[in-house]
């Protein structure tokens, strides 16, 4: 008789980034097998020591289990938080038991999580272990064509929402294997930050639906508004706190102008994730490499004092301030600031995206990367948008409210020059006790001579035959017909 035999049967529910009980495929498995179940997370030290990672986002993946573990308690069901590596859990785990199944959601994830996953694909064929990954988001692995893609997604949105008795799981205790039991996690509470779980996630789609939604489209570039006015939903989707099919299920009968606005970003959402997923070298190349010539020299000095809002404009400082303390901008905010040190910084991507990952808390890589690209104007594809930032400032924070808000320097400092306060003269700024130099900065950079000189760099690539041809291979591929 081999070992193996005596060993007692299991399966495992492992949470990734679906941090909920409801619409769980993997629970609603669980809840239909004979066998004892172990629900795990896994805290991975090489998954938390990559580069986009941050402890905002460890705070909420945190929260979001602590919730689940709640919910869990009154079924008398235990949650595993284990910290280690997942090749090194399951290796051990399979000494100890028979792992008949490991059900677990499709991570569109970094290239870390990727060649971990390719790893384990392996590591569980060879060890007769069935891995059941359930879809994401609506997004199609190894999609041939976006033909019918939004179709595919609709019927996918529209398809039947998971249920799951937990109390009909088994309930057998599992013994962890000693050597990966034990774990240390530095979690710091900051009240600025959304707070994790599927609670929250409810909380926040039930006060969109009743009340917030009713300035959603006037409010979205609003870097003020858009904080109340937008569903503010994206942490809660990213981390799977509700899944993309909820949200859709909650709104869609609306016909409400602004919830259906709300909706068609949904699919955006999923439309970037599964490019990503089709595409995933896009978190280090230039999906155009026509772009590959350009942005080739680094100013640590340039982008030390973007990062650290010392940029001497007001607005840009304001946001990444902002980025800062609470892990939030809306969409115009977040394209702003991205095409300010693309364009008028004229510095690469690479050389902040990750910084940009860290700092957003809803962070989606499969949207994270396709945005910066095209906020940088690198795929050829889409229309090349540099945000004037005095513009945008004047326009969508008028009073200055936001600005005074995040950059206490500017505090006393009234509209008329709340948005340039460079332009103040001598007089002016004694009149309001205030230097630019040793209160504020002036600007690193002049905002209309960078722009000029940007715009003709991309164009000069833009309407050459190299940018064309890839442009051509990324509609083919990546947009849907
Ligand atoms: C440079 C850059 C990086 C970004 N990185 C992320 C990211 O890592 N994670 C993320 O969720 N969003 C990202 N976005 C998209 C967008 O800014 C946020 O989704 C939105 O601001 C989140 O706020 P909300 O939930 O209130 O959005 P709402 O306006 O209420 O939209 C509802 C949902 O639709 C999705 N969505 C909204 N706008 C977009 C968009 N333009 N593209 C794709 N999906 C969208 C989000 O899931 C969002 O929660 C990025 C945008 C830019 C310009």
């Amino acid at each position: 008789m081999s070992s193996n035999k005596k060993k007692l049967n299991l399966d495992i529910v492992w949470f990734k980034r679906d941090l909920r009980t409801l619409d769980n495929i993997s629970l609603e498995i669980a809840a239909n097998s004979s066998n004892p179940v172990l629900f795990i997370y896994l805290f991975e030290p090489t998954v938390m020591n990559y580069p986009d990672y941050d402890s905002r986002h460890l705070r909420f993946i945190y929260e979001s289990l602590l919730d689940i573990e709640k919910k869990f308690k009154s079924y008398s069901l235990k949650l595993n938080l284990l910290k280690c590596e997942a090749q090194e859990f399951f290796e051990e785990i399979s000494k100890k038991y028979n792992v008949n199944q490991v059900l677990s959601y499709q991570e569109i994830g970094n290239n870390l999580t990727f060649e971990r996953d390719m790893y384990l694909l392996d590591f569980f064929k060879k060890n007769n272990i069935k891995w059941i990954q359930h879809k994401t988001n609506g997004v199609i692995r190894g999609l041939k064509s976006r033909k019918d893609w939004k179709k595919k997604w609709v019927d996918e949105m529209n398809s039947k929402i998971s249920l799951s008795d937990l109390n009909l799981i088994d309930k057998t205790e599992v013994d962890i294997p000693k050597k990966i039991k034990s774990y240390s996690l530095n979690i710091i509470n900051d009240k600025n930050f959304q707070p994790g779980g599927e609670t929250y996630a409810w909380m926040y789609i039930n006060s969109f639906l009743k009340e917030r939604h009713k300035g959603y489209t006037k409010n979205i570039s609003s870097p003020i508004n858009s904080r109340t006015s937008c569903s503010r939903l994206s942490p809660y989707i990213t981390y799977g706190n509700v899944s993309s099919k909820q949200v859709y299920q909650f709104f869609s009968k609306s016909k409400n102008r602004d919830i259906r606005s709300f909706l068609s970003r949904l699919q955006w959402r999923c439309h970037f994730m599964q490019k990503f997923d089709d595409e995933p070298s896009m978190e280090f190349d230039n999906i155009n490499t026509a772009y590959n010539s350009i942005r080739n020299e680094y100013n640590k000095d340039l982008i030390f004092k973007w990062k650290e809002g010392k940029t001497g404009i007001p607005i840009i400082d304001a946001c990444m301030r902002c980025l800062d303390k609470t892990g939030y901008l809306n969409f115009r905010m977040r394209a702003m600031i991205v095409s300010f040190a693309a364009f008028n910084l004229w510095q690469n991507w690479k050389n902040f995206s990750h910084f940009l990952a860290r700092k957003f808390l809803d962070y989606e890589p499969g949207i994270h990367y396709s945005q910066i690209q095209m906020q940088s104007a690198v795929t050829g594809i889409n229309t090349v948008r540099i945000y004037n930032p005095i513009k945008n400032s004047v326009l969508l924070d008028p009073d200055g409210q936001f600005i005074k808000k995040w950059v206490s320097e500017l505090k006393f400092i009234p509209k008329e020059y709340i948005h340039e306060p460079w332009k103040m003269t001598k007089i002016e700024q004694e009149m309001y006790n205030f230097s630019i130099n040793e209160n504020y900065f002036s600007p690193i950079i002049d905002i209309e001579k960078s722009r000029k000189s940007a715009s003709e760099k991309i164009w000069e690539i833009r309407k050459g035959l190299k940018s064309k041809i890839y442009a051509n291979k990324i509609i083919k591929k990546h947009v849907n017909s």
